[in-house]
């Protein structure tokens, strides 16, 4: 199946009322036929409905569809993609584990990675994403995770993914990559070599900044990776939380099993039925949406770039930017997703452009239809120092883009009244 049928068909059966639309299954448990039916449940003897927190019908036609669309084998679905990066690590490392990942992250991730782990007594380790053989000096014995996003967000950069994802199989380490920024109509990890792919599903999935979610999906064939691979003791030894279960011997998906029966068991992280449903509405039109905001979002990279006040202008599909030949690999037909920011000369002129803006809405988000618009340095930078925000590729008169749905010669117009104002 194509993958624009897979995100209108993919993991729906119809159930017993034929509906069209996956029904919402808004219930916090189910009832079991009988003491054994409840006995084979809880032994895997028999997979189905236990209690929402470990799964729910509606967010299992969530999970198969997020998989199909991104050539996995399997996906869990998490509140958050905060929940769904903790889970895919915590999968993997514990407390005496390292991590390596690109210093290019999504900024809940970098403190997330870089503080929170640290907390719990996984080291996270950093590489430029533009020098995957510094991956080599970083990894040891203990190290259990390679961490990257396909399309960085804010820095806006491009990974080359078979090379980090060739290095880590050379090491037998698992890659995790986030993929939340192109989304798998634009790029599919999984064929690239990575592993496990995570998502915010805020994001572009329901296209409309409608509900917070998370997703975690795991590739086929990540039982050879693990199996008798020393890195992953915790999969190939009996899970005495859970009866004794050796992961490795279940003839299931693996790496999303554990993260269901451990992880989301115990930590919770569960998202509601309410938004798997909302995601599953929004992966409907999801490639038809992405193709457009990456066209926009080209048309207005190129206006910026012509434009005499902007300094430069940070988005794949140029030909005059750096990941260019990453974009062109990696990204389907080279479409390069709704993401761009551009530098002014000041702080000053930043402010004043954002603030003259009426098309763009003023918001700490991607990925939503309508176009947002925000200036890290007076918000999520603004603690940084004028001299710490060039060092991470922040300066102060950056400003970023999320590229929406709108006709694109308003939002072009818009922007050229800011610039000139
Ligand atoms: N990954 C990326 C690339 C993001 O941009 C974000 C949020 O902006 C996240 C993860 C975190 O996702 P959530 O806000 O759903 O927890």
């Amino acid at each position: 199946m194509k993958q624009q049928t897979q995100a209108l068909h993919a993991g729906y059966d119809k159930d017993s009322q034929s509906t069209m639309a996956v029904p919402i299954y808004q219930t916090t448990a189910y009832e079991f036929r009988d003491s054994k039916h409840a006995a084979d449940l809880f032994a895997l003897k028999e997979l189905g409905n236990i209690y929402t927190r470990l799964n729910n019908p509606t967010t299992d036609v969530f999970e198969k569809r997020f998989a199909a669309l991104e050539g996995g084998e399997a996906a869990l679905a998490t509140s958050s993609g905060m929940s769904a990066i903790f889970y895919a690590i915590a999968n993997c490392a514990e407390a005496g584990d390292n991590i390596v990942c690109a210093s290019q992250l999504y900024g809940g991730t970098l403190t997330q990675t870089a503080h929170t782990l640290k907390r719990f007594g996984i080291e996270a380790r950093f590489f430029n994403v533009h020098n995957p053989e510094e991956v080599h000096k970083l990894v040891d014995e203990k190290t259990k995770v390679i961490f990257f996003e396909t399309l960085t967000n804010p820095s806006i950069d491009v990974a080359d993914i078979s090379a980090i994802t060739k290095i880590a199989d050379g090491y037998n380490i698992i890659t995790v990559v986030d993929n939340t920024v192109a989304t798998p109509v634009l790029c599919r990890p999984l064929e690239r070599g990575a592993d496990v792919v995570v998502h915010s599903a805020s994001k572009y999935t329901t296209g409309q900044g409608l509900a917070i979610g998370g997703i975690l999906v795991e590739r086929k064939g990540l039982l050879q990776k693990i199996k008798a691979n020393p890195r992953y003791a915790h999969f190939n030894e009996p899970d005495h939380s859970y009866h004794g279960l050796v992961y490795v011997d279940v003839p299931l998906p693996l790496f999303t099993l554990r993260a269901r029966l451990s992880l989301l068991r115990d930590l919770g992280a569960v998202v509601s039925p309410f938004n798997s449903w909302l995601f599953i509405q929004g992966i409907e039109h999801l490639s038809l949406r992405m193709r457009e905001h990456s066209k926009n979002a080209q048309m207005l990279a190129e206006f910026l770039e012509a434009h005499p006040k902007v300094k430069k202008v940070n988005y794949p599909g140029l030909k005059s930017n750096a990941n260019y030949e990453n974009a062109m690999k990696y990204f389907d037909g080279g479409a390069c997703s709704g993401l761009l920011s551009f530098e002014l000369e000041s702080f000053d002129a930043a402010v004043k452009v954002v603030d003259a803006t009426k098309l763009y809405s003023l918001v700490v988000n991607i990925g939503d239809s309508k176009s947002i618009i925000t200036h890290p340095a007076s918000t999520t930078h603004q603690q940084l120092s004028p001299a710490e925000l060039d060092a991470c590729g922040v300066p102060a008169g950056l400003i970023r883009i999320s590229c929406g749905l709108e006709d694109i010669s308003d939002l072009i117009e818009d922007m050229k009244q800011a610039l000139d104002a």
